[in-house]
């Protein structure tokens, strides 16, 4: 759709900045480390909307104190920038982690079920891809990997 330059560090500083304050009524931190990043051609409004369905996630998941990290770097070998989302939460239970990018699966009372697919929905649109490592009992990742082509 409306891909233009962007500055994907940029965009997650703009969703940490408007997270801030929901994630601290929850007593859960956001901590952003931004690596050096070669910008992106890509539609800076839907990678936002995939970033926020992710953070989100993240901080729901987290308990009182916790930190939802975002973590950004470039593998150069792979000609592609990685967003990394780390939890301090419950993490995933190994049968539920197929499942999760399928639209309406939910684990939440009042969970819709399209944030994850909407994300990988729009990561694909990128080129890109998501995957996900979870260690039950101590937390989530998220990894993003988006091609620095273009
Ligand atoms: P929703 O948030 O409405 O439930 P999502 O598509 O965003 O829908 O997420 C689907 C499900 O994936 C969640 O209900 C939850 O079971 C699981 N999930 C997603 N992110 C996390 C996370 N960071 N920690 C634990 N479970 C998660
Ligand atoms: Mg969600």
């Amino acid at each position: 759709a409306d891909k233009r330059e962007c500055d994907v560090n940029e965009e997650l500083r703009n969703m940490v900045t408007l997270l801030t304050a929901q994630a601290r009524g929850c007593g859960v931190s956001l901590d952003l480390r931004c690596g050096t990043l070669p910008r992106l051609v890509a539609d800076p409004e839907k990678l936002r909307q995939a970033f926020l369905n992710i953070m989100l996630n993240g901080i729901q998941a987290s308990p009182e104190g916790g930190t939802v990290r975002v973590t950004t770097s470039f593998d150069q070998e792979g000609d592609r920038v990685e967003i990394r989302f780390t939890d301090q939460g419950p993490g995933i239970a190994p049968e539920a982690i197929s499942q999760i990018f399928e639209p309406f699966f939910t684990t939440k009372g009042s969970g819709t079920g399209l944030g994850l697919p909407i994300t990988k929905k729009i990561v694909e649109g990128h080129g890109g891809s998501v995957e996900v490592t979870s260690e039950p009992g101590r937390g989530a990742t998220f990894k993003v990997l988006l091609p620095a082509v273009g």
